[in-house]
Formats: structure tokens, sequence, C-alpha cells
């Protein structure tokens, strides 16, 4: 009889609208050595204070059809005019090293990593919706970030209430309350799918 010794690595899908507080989430887990977290590449612009290979790999638009033709990319789509892809070597071998891995993607990409028919990724893979408590929640956050133009704004608004029709696919929803109720409720998800037996040999 053998002990469980070793684990693969958790693959943790989070998403959610923008201002649901899915990022935050992820990097103050991150941050608390929870799991690391996968730094997208993305065509899109630096927002003040986003550091590049931090927050994102900012890429041209031909980097990033380079990225697709040659297979690097785990996943990837075109969110609010701009495409994001996940780094497929940074995840498959931080999963093989037994390293929890957080990736913070967009419902057509968590899509895309459920439908991979793969092993490895059937043992590791977990997915998470955050939720925000309500639409004029949602409204008031995005709002209060100021990032963005009207315009701009109201995509955001119509693809957050889009994406929000997709909580079912999740196996996990988790509806926003106070950052550190949100934060005790992720940290249960965690604990507990880390004791998976699939995941140990
Ligand atoms: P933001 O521009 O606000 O950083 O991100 C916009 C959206 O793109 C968010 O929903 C975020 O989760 C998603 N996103 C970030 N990186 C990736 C990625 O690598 N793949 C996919 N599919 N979505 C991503």
């Amino acid at each position: 009889m053998n002990v469980p010794q070793n684990r693969l690595g958790l693959l943790i899908v989070v998403s959610g609208p923008s201002g649901s507080g899915k990022t935050t989430l992820c990097r103050k887990a991150a941050d608390a050595g929870e799991a690391i977290f996968s730094v997208s590449c993305t065509t899109r612009a630096p927002r003040a204070g986003e550091v590049h290979g931090r927050d994102y790999f900012f890429v041209s638009e031909p980097e990033f059809q380079d990225k697709i033709k040659a297979g690097e990319l785990f996943e990837y789509a075109h969110v609010h005019g701009r495409w994001y892809g996940t780094l497929k070597s940074f995840v498959i071998d931080n999963l093989k090293r037994g390293v929890d891995v957080f990736l913070d993607i967009d419902v057509q990409g968590a899509a895309q990593v459920r439908a991979h028919d793969d092993e490895l990724l059937r043992r590791c893979h977990l997915d998470i919706f955050i939720l925000p408590p309500s639409v004029e929640e949602l409204r008031n956050r995005l709002a209060g970030r100021g990032t963005e133009d009207a315009a701009a704004f109201e995509l955001r608004m119509t693809n957050a209430i889009a994406e929000m029709e997709h909580w079912p696919e999740y196996d996990y929803a988790l509806v926003s309350s106070t950052r550190e109720e949100d934060e005790r409720r992720f940290r249960a998800i965690l604990t507990a799918e880390r004791m998976r037996s699939g995941l140990w040999r």
C-alpha cells in the first residue's frame, strides 16, 4: 500500500466579467503562494501601471498571429476587440512539476480548455466563475475604474452581461460579496481540490 506522495499541479481556470474581482482574487492568491499566475499574451495596449511580463506580454498583431501558427498557444480568443492567449509550454511544464497554475481567461478560452481531449488536463483541470452580486454593482465597479471612454465602457458592460450567461458551464460559481469572504471561499475551493484523488500518484 502506497500513501500518495506526489501530485500534479491544478489548472485553475477563472472567468468572470471585468469588475467581478477575479483578477484581484487570482493575484492575491498567487502572491500568497497558492498558485502561479499564467501571464497571457495580448494585442491590447498596456494600461497605466501595467508591466510587460507581469500583467501581460504585450505583443503586436503579427507577433500574436505567429504564435498561433507556431502552435504556441494553449487557447486564445478575441475579447473586447483584441487578441488574448495563454502560452502552452508554461502551463503544461508547471502542471507536470506539481505547480498549481491560475488562468484568468474569458469564457471562450475556458470553453477551449474544457474541450481539450487530454489525459493530463482531465486530471488537473477545474474552473471557477466569479459573478458580481448584481448587474448594478458591476456597473458601479466598472465605472469606478474610469480606465475607458464611454463607448469602451458600454462595450464592456454588454460583453459582461453576455459573459455572465455562461456561469452554469463552470465547476464552481462564486457570487462575490466582501473581499475577505471571496478570498476565504476561493481558498476553500483550492484546498478541497488539492485533495482530489485523481491528482495524486
Ligand atoms: P483585460 O483587458 O481587462 O485585462 O482582460 C479582458 C478579458 O480578457 C478578461 O475577461 C480576461 O479574463 C480575458 N483574458 C486575459 N487573458 C486571456 C487569455 O490568455 N485568453 C483568453 N481567452 N482570455 C483572456
